[in-house]
C-alpha cells in the first residue's frame, strides 16, 4: 500500500501512523523524523534545517524532496510506504507525482486526519516539543493553513482524497481509518 498521511500539527498523526504501521507495514517515512534525526546527528542538512523548524517554518522544498527521493530508492519502499509530513507544499506534491510515475508506483490514497483549528493549539501547547512554544505553533498551523491544505484540493481532484474525522477516541479515529484502509489493502 502506499499512502500519503495529511494532517496539520496536533492532529494525533503520529498515534495513528504507528497504529496503521503495525497493521499494514509500509515503510514509514516521517520527513520530521529525518530532520529531527539529521539536527540530532549534527549533520549540515540537519543543522541547516533546524533553523527553519525551531521557528515553526517549512524547510525549503528541494532539500525535502531530495531526502525523500533517496529514501524512496531503498529497497524496503517497494513494499509499500507511508509518506507522513510530506508532501506539504503543492510544489512538494508535484515532485512527488514526477518520482512515482517514473517509478510506475502511483499512490493508493491520500487520508487527510481533520481536526478544527482551536483544538488544536490547545493539543500542542500541552505537548512540550522544543518547536512547541506559542510563536512557532502559530506560525505551523498559519504555515499548514496556507502551504499544506491547498493539496486537498490537489488530491481530491486526482480522486485520492480520504477525509477522517480526527476527533474523539484515539480508537474510533483508528477504526474509521481501518474501515477506508481495508477497503484498499
Ligand atoms: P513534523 O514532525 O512533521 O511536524 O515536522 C517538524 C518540522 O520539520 C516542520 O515544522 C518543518 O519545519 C520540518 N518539515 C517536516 N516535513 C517537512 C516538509 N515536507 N517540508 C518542509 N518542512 C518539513
Amino acid at each position: 500500500m502506499r499512502l500519503v498521511f495529511i494532517g496539520p500539527p496536533g492532529a494525533g498523526k503520529g498515534t495513528q501512523a504507528e497504529y496503521l504501521i503495525k497493521k499494514y507495514h509500509p515503510a514509514h517515512l516521517s520527513t520530521g523524523d529525518m530532520l529531527r534525526a539529521a539536527r540530532d546527528a549534527g549533520t549540515e542538512v540537519g543543522l541547516k534545517a533546524n533553523e527553519y523548524m525551531s521557528k515553526g517554518e517549512l524547510v525549503p522544498d528541494q532539500v525535502i524532496v531530495d531526502i525523500i527521493k533517496e529514501r524512496l530508492a531503498q529497497p524496503d519502499c517497494a513494499e509499500g510506504f507511508l509518506l507522513d509530513g510530506f508532501p506539504r507544499t503543492i510544489a512538494q506534491a508535484e515532485a512527488l507525482d514526477i518520482m512515482l510515475k517514473e517509478a510506475g508506483t502511483p499512490l493508493d490514497v491520500v487520508l487527510e486526519l481533520r481536526v478544527p483549528e482551536e483544538e488544536l493549539f490547545t493539543r500542542l501547547a500541552s505537548r512540550g516539543r522544543a518547536d512547541d512554544q506559542p510563536e512557532a505553533i502559530r506560525t505551523r498551523l498559519v504555515g499548514y493553513r496556507n502551504q499544506t491544505s491547498p493539496l486537498l484540493d490537489y488530491y481530491t481532484k486526482q480522486g485520492l482524497l480520504q477525509t477522517i474525522d480526527g476527533l474523539g477516541a484515539i480508537e474510533d479515529i483508528w477504526s474509521r481509518i481501518e474501515t477506508v484502509l481495508d477497503k484498499i489493502a
